[in-house]
């Protein structure tokens, strides 16, 4: 890798880092959803990045894909346990990181055991390392605390301007998961609960991302829109929110987007026994000789 690309992914790194830090300060009962993904998307940017997508806030049950819609009337509710994930792209270069805000000392234990169970990994990971092992300790730690890992929920590699980028790192011991971890980025994501272990497709759809435009036609509005949000995210997930203000209706042109094939939708991920859920994660930059943990 390039030195200027390792610099990029470090200082995406840092700004995430520093975020997030941030969101374990303003995260409170009471507070609403949309001020809290507003104020760190703006916070991204005025460090010096960008959003490799939007601010995820999953409250209890919910284990990922949620970020406040338009106008999101939604709160931070007493006793919950509140995950935010958020991700800093630098010219494309990603860091992805999560944490668990914890507001009910009931809680306490499952929060630890997600905690504890992304520290483990950082200890052994390392060049080599088959990403089976990974797993395996990820479900050790949360086990022996009493609780389960999310096992169809996963860490990733990650690429240029790619979230994920083709290979996953489980959260148990899959036996199938035989490759080796080499030079690279990825991210590891445990994910704890007290309930079934897995998570769900819900109804509702909060984050999308453009596909290759291939072959597809769009309409005048749609190749518009279409272009506008390229130019801004490529094919990184976006939010509804952040294209409110143009003219015209934005869901009507996403509704038009999906029809033309050109529309990725992420539902929100829920855990099926509908218990609350603890997660952290960490990026993985694995340079020739040393593995820098960048969101550390
Ligand atoms: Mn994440
Ligand atoms: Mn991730």
């Amino acid at each position: 890798m390039e030195e200027e690309e390792v610099k990029k992914y470090i200082k995406a790194g840092e700004i995430a880092r520093r975020v997030r830090d941030k969101a374990e300060k303003i995260v409170k009962p009471g507070v609403r959803l949309l001020d809290i993904a507003t104020e760190l998307e703006r916070e991204i940017q005025e460090q010096g990045g960008q959003p490799a997508f939007p601010v995820n806030i999953g409250v209890n049950e919910v284990a990922a894909h949620y970020t406040p819609t338009p106008g999101d009337p939604s709160v931070i509710p007493d006793g919950s346990v509140v995950k935010v994930d958020l991700g800093v792209h630098v010219d494309g270069y990603i860091a992805d990181t999560a944490t668990t805000i914890c507001l009910n000392p009931a809680l306490e234990g499952l929060v630890e055991a997600a905690r504890r169970a992304l520290e483990e990994v950082v200890e052994i990971f390392k060049p080599g390392i088959r990403a089976r092992e990974i797993g395996r300790v990820v479900e050790k730690v949360i086990k022996s605390s009493g609780f389960k890992p999310i096992t169809n929920l996963s860490g990733h590699s990650i690429d240029r301007f790619m979230i994920h980028s083709g290979r996953s790192i489980p959260n148990y011991d899959d036996i199938t998961a035989v490759w080796r971890i080499k030079q690279g980025v990825y991210a590891v994501e445990p994910f704890a609960t007290d309930g079934a272990g897995l998570v769900r497709e819900g109804d509702q759809v909060t984050i999308y991302a453009l596909r290759p435009l291939g072959r597809a036609k769009l309409s005048g509005a749609e190749e518009e829109f279409y272009n506008l949000v390229y130019s801004e995210r490529r094919t990184l997930p976006f939010a509804l929110r952040w294209y409110q203000g143009l003219r015209g209706d934005v869901a009507s042109l996403l509704d038009g987007l999906r029809r033309r094939g050109v529309l990725v939708e992420y539902p929100v991920l829920i855990e099926r026994s509908g218990r609350p859920v603890a997660q952290f994660e960490h990026t993985f930059l694995v340079l020739d000789k040393e593995v820098v943990v960048t969101t550390m």
